[in-house]
């Protein structure tokens, strides 16, 4: 942890402090007072306890969708939070509805949408996918919402929460929505789903096809990049770069700045083209918006409180890391991508290990050669134990992953495959500090490979 954000933070809170005493002095009520003896030993608890986490931080930590924050967004959020600003109404927090409303502007102009497009940050990405959703279901009733069978969970389940049919749709064997299924089932659907970057294989579904099918269809297209939107960045040097290139077209779409935005959880998006979808908000709280006859964030959200420290850390991520690929956060994608497309190489080399499709992003998914896929799903799952195990220095976390057997039809065409899903291994690498870990990361890996049963 760099002492220098330490020191900052010090010295910031110093000086929200003496914003807080111009009000005159604080009285700290006795009911508040706690013994610095109890303090510390709590806090000292606390410590043991967190230290039972796995190593986010670290290189060798390549497994689920996993890091800390940038340490410019924790201390943005610190100093915000000892404010505690709610921006679900510019009354609960003018200076931080602001921010959230310029990294909105910043979102919006990124991805190419319209100036007038309107959003909101989120709790997360599952919030704000539900929104979507429910403005999909709102503004075509009594129709289906489709989505590839790569998409995430969440949106069977929300279609359920909303009383909505829910169809998943096949993919191929790198993952992508298959346009013909799709077409079969046309008639029923009011919206489409597109995933660009699926959280477990992190494929990209042909959007460039699928935008003028539902277009000239009246079918809404809602864009499910929570994992994958800020890729965009470096369109143009990414597989499927066309599906990308559409991304300003679709009518509603999800980023997570909690994923690959610098953020600690509690920060997703949700942005729309068409302000004119604001209309299905429409409510009348009798408690709040009453400061100011400006748009108070709460009149466009599900969600009630959310904490404006959430929009001062991201808007503070995006003065330092703008939206740009060259000198901003395209700098810290590209070098996850760059990790990715080494690690797959050195996977295709490795006598020991086969990556199962070639990345799109910067997850890759792979897994270790044995005689049949019952015995890869053994191996997989032995390397996925023993790399948790031993000294912390040379530990590998990764993560399992059930896929379908018919992508591995190209690595066994002769045998009869299994019913059951094989269990591969999957490694998000979503730090640049993967980069140069590379070359460590497949020698842990063959290590763990040599040591297990
Ligand atoms: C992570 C993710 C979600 C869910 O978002 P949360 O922030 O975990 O609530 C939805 N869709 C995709 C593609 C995701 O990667």
């Amino acid at each position: 942890m760099p002492h220098a954000y330490i020191d900052l933070l010090s010295a910031s809170l110093k000086r929200l402090e003496a914003w807080r005493q111009s009000y005159g002095p604080e009285q700290i009520h006795p009911s508040l007072v706690v013994p610095d003896e109890r303090l510390h030993a709590v806090i000292a608890e606390l410590v043991e306890r967190l230290e039972g986490n796995y190593p986010f931080h670290h290189p060798a930590y390549a497994g689920q969708m996993l890091k800390p924050p940038h340490p410019a967004a924790w201390l943005a959020y610190s100093l915000a939070m000892t404010i505690n600003p709610n921006n679900h109404a510019l009354d609960g927090g003018p200076p931080t509805s602001a921010l959230e409303k310029e990294v909105i502007n910043d979102l919006a102009a990124a991805f190419g949408f319209p100036a007038a497009a309107m959003g909101h940050l989120t709790g997360g990405g599952t919030m704000a996918n539900l929104e979507a959703l429910w403005v999909a279901r709102q503004s075509h009733p009594g129709k289906a919402i489709a989505y590839s069978q790569q998409a995430h969970y969440t949106h069977s389940r929300m279609c359920e929460v909303l009383g909505v049919e829910g169809i998943g749709i096949a993919t191929d064997a790198g993952g992508r929505m298959h346009i013909s299924a799709l077409e079969a089932v046309a008639d029923r659907i009011g919206t489409v789903v597109v995933t660009l970057g699926s959280t477990g294989l992190g494929s990209v579904d042909p959007l460039a096809e699928i935008l003028p099918f539902c277009r000239s269809r009246g079918i809404r297209v809602h864009l499910d990049a929570a994992y994958g939107g800020f890729f965009y960045l470096l369109r143009d040097e990414l597989p499927h770069s066309a599906d990308w290139a559409a991304l300003p077209g679709v009518d509603s779409l999800v980023v997570d700045p909690h994923k690959h935005g610098l953020q600690p959880y509690g920060c997703g998006a949700v942005l729309f083209t068409d302000p004119a979808v604001g209309r299905f908000y429409l409510h009348d709280s009798p408690y709040t918006y009453f400061s100011s006859a400006e748009l108070h964030l709460g009149e466009i959200s599900l969600e009630c409180s959310r904490a404006g420290a959430a929009a001062a850390a991201f808007w503070t991520t995006l003065q330092l890391f703008p939206l740009v690929s060259h000198g901003g956060l395209g700098e810290v994608l590209r070098a996850c991508r760059l990790a990715a497309v080494g690690l797959h190489k050195a996977l295709q080399l490795s006598p020991l290990f086969e990556p199962l499709v070639a990345p799109t992003l910067d997850i890759v998914v792979y897994y270790p050669v044995a005689p049949g896929l019952e015995a890869v799903s053994a191996k997989s799952q032995a390397i996925f134990h023993a790399g948790m195990q031993g000294p912390p220095e040379q530990q590998l976390h990764l993560s399992l992953y059930k896929v379908q057997n018919e992508l591995f039809r190209a690595q066994y065409p002769a045998i009869e495959l299994p019913a059951k899903p094989t269990t591969v291994l999957r490694s998000v690498l979503l730090k640049p500090e993967h980069l140069p870990f590379v070359p460590e990361l497949v020698r842990r890996l063959e290590h763990l490979y040599a040591v297990t049963t």
